[in-house]
């Protein structure tokens, strides 16, 4: 019989060194502040219910989130539109890359809020009168997740602004549909900035742990978006969130989650916890391979599997 560890006192420095030598992937080139990462960063986290955040040995490391943000833009949209959000983003897995060029067949939604086009649009149904007002908002709301104030790398916003010419694609496409109703310019920058955020692999774990728990942060004990709206980001985080890969990640980790082009995985095992893994060297579906093989392991030795008996 396998025995499941406690995560208040799992050991997360001797699963860092587990997962240390796994040296394949390649680091995300498409900007040159995540080109710049240390392919030997790794650090892991985890927020428990009780409000204990433990992390391994680097885990006040500082990176971007990318596209671990979607979840959170998407939570953020639903809040903000009184669940419209749902109606005009589908909820289906795309099996394609996460930047494809394309919408949904028929509707001209973006395919799912996971991946580029759906964030462009989840990005721009936040509150605000312009795109700095929804800026501002994201990050305050970023930040309540966090339990703790957020910061922008204006520095990355600003190589998001200038490499972005598939998120304009995307834009424009939207645009001729009719379900954009931002510019194409206020959609890729108020995304590029919600990417640019700021965070450590203990501040996201606290964000997947308030998704985890039905919308209450553990730690300020704030609750943050009522529990069926959690709900719904977690359902899609299960389908969508490691884009192609979501299939075989469910099957082997079993926990939503969503991967990004940091190197960073957030994870939201419902009612258990909060994880978090940075490590920037990704696999082919632009997934952290330390990140995957870590989240596989948390997984079997916690009994985190949602499909488990
Ligand atoms: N900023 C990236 C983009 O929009 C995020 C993609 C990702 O993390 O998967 O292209």
């Amino acid at each position: 019989m396998t025995v499941t560890a406690d995560p208040g006192s799992y050991d997360l420095d001797a699963l860092r060194s587990r997962v240390l030598p796994h040296d394949e992937g390649a680091v995300d080139d498409s900007i040159p502040s995540l080109a710049a990462a240390d392919p030997r960063l790794c650090a892991i986290a985890l927020a428990l219910p009780d409000g204990t955040v433990r992390g391994s040995s680097h885990s006040d490391t500082a990176f971007t989130m990318q596209s671990s943000v979607k979840p959170f833009l998407f939570a953020l949209a639903l809040l903000d539109t009184d669940g419209d959000a749902l109606h005009r983003v589908g909820i289906e897995p795309t099996g394609e890359a996460f930047d494809a060029i394309k919408l949904e067949s028929g509707t001209g939604r973006p395919p799912n809020p996971m991946v580029n086009a759906g964030a462009l649009l989840t990005a721009s149904l936040v509150d605000g009168d312009d795109g700095k007002a929804r800026s501002n908002r994201i990050l305050q709301g970023l930040s309540a997740f966090a339990g703790r104030p957020l910061e922008i790398d204006e520095r990355t916003a600003e190589e998001e602004r200038e490499h972005g010419e598939r998120n304009h694609a995307l834009a424009h496409l939207m645009r001729a549909e009719d379900t954009l109703h931002v510019t194409a310019d206020d959609a890729v920058e108020v995304y590029g900035r919600a990417c640019a955020v700021l965070v450590d692999v203990e501040a996201l774990a606290v964000m997947g742990a308030t998704l985890a728990l039905g919308g209450v942060n553990p730690v300020t004990r704030e609750r943050v978006l009522p529990a069926s709206v959690a709900r719904d980001v977690v359902s899609v985080m299960a389908t969508c969130g490691v884009y192609d890969g979501s299939g075989t990640w469910m099957r082997r980790v079993g926990v939503p989650a969503k991967s990004s082009v940091s190197g960073a995985v957030v994870l939201a095992a419902p009612r258990t916890l909060g994880a978090a893994v940075l490590s920037p060297p990704l696999d082919d579906q632009g997934t952290s391979v330390r990140g995957r093989i870590a989240s596989e392991v948390l997984s079997d030795d916690l009994g985190l599997h949602v499909f488990a008996t």
